[in-house]
């Protein structure tokens, strides 16, 4: 397995899942050019002893030595990653968030060829919340107003979450509409009574929050409230590390974590 990123907070916890998993080893570990750990010892980077594996910046030569590779970066570095990733014929498992309509079309474009799994949470608690939502959703009229709330560290640099809007994306197929005419984020000053069928929008940032998401739905005179808190990021690593070893067995197509988990029929 290649780490794309290693260095990041998500690259590293990677690294320290896939040593303690069974039948995966760390082939590639791959840093943005320029990057201090670049040509360095991977393990005394990370303030360990020595590892043998050596940081690079050189993707296509760690591309050629791994089955798969696991990525947790920016937007425009997983785009091209998945084209890339599709013409090595190495399966792409892509952490990354944030991204914009076009970046996803070259996402989906690259899935014809190669094997990408992507998903804005890799936990097994996010994704059947993400079921409980579509199916909360659908059991509710519009009388009951959906918010999405969610917490992240002070470094998260993208607003909504990525999982804030899977939730939010579940919640406008459980109601049978699309998300893009409904979603009101953050709002702001005089912005008028609330439009029936909207599905808000709340981003909170600060300290060292890994990841709190809250489902509610506001109804007369009730409300229900669909909660997942994250509280160890290795969470999410043992749930790529999942993802990477079923999905080297799939053929060409884009995936997502709740087929990982055989949760796309729930
Ligand atoms: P981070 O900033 O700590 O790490 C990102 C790393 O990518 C950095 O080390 C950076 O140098 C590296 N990078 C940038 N350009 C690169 C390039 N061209 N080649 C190789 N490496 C490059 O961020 P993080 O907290 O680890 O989060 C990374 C992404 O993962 C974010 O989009 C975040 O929202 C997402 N995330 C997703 C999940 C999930 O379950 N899907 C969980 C946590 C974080």
């Amino acid at each position: 397995m290649t780490v794309m990123g290693v260095s990041g907070r998500m690259g590293q916890m990677l690294v320290r899942m896939i040593a303690q998993t069974e039948g995966a080893e760390l082939s590639g570990a791959v840093e943005r050019p320029g990057h201090a750990w670049v040509g360095q010892d991977l393990g005394q980077m990370m303030g360990g002893v020595a590892s043998g594996v050596r940081v690079t910046d050189d993707v296509a030569a760690a591309l050629d030595a791994s089955e798969v590779v696991i990525d947790f970066t920016r937007p425009a570095v997983s785009v091209a990653l998945a084209q890339q990733a599709a013409r090595a014929g190495v399966a792409h498992v892509i952490g990354t968030t944030g991204f914009a309509p076009e970046e996803l079309a070259a996402i989906a474009q690259a899935g014809q060829s190669g094997r990408i799994m992507r998903a804005g949470n890799m936990s097994l608690g996010v994704n059947l919340l993400v079921t409980l939502t579509r199916q909360v959703a659908a059991a509710l009229g519009e009388d009951f107003d959906i918010e999405v709330v969610e917490a992240h560290h002070r470094h998260k640099v993208d607003a909504p979450s990525g999982t804030a809007l899977m939730l939010g994306e579940a919640a406008a197929q459980g109601r049978g509409v699309a998300l893009d005419q409904v979603a009101d984020r953050g709002r702001d000053g005089i912005t008028g009574a609330r439009r029936v069928g909207d599905i808000g929008f709340h981003a909170i940032r600060g300290g060292d929050f890994i990841g709190e998401h809250d489902v509610i739905f506001a109804g007369p005179g009730e409300r229900i409230a669909l909660r997942h808190v994250a509280s160890d990021r290795a969470l999410f690593a043992r749930g790529a590390i999942r993802a990477a070893f079923w999905l080297k067995d799939q053929p060409a197509g884009e995936y997502s974590m709740l087929d990982v988990l055989g949760l796309r029929k729930a």
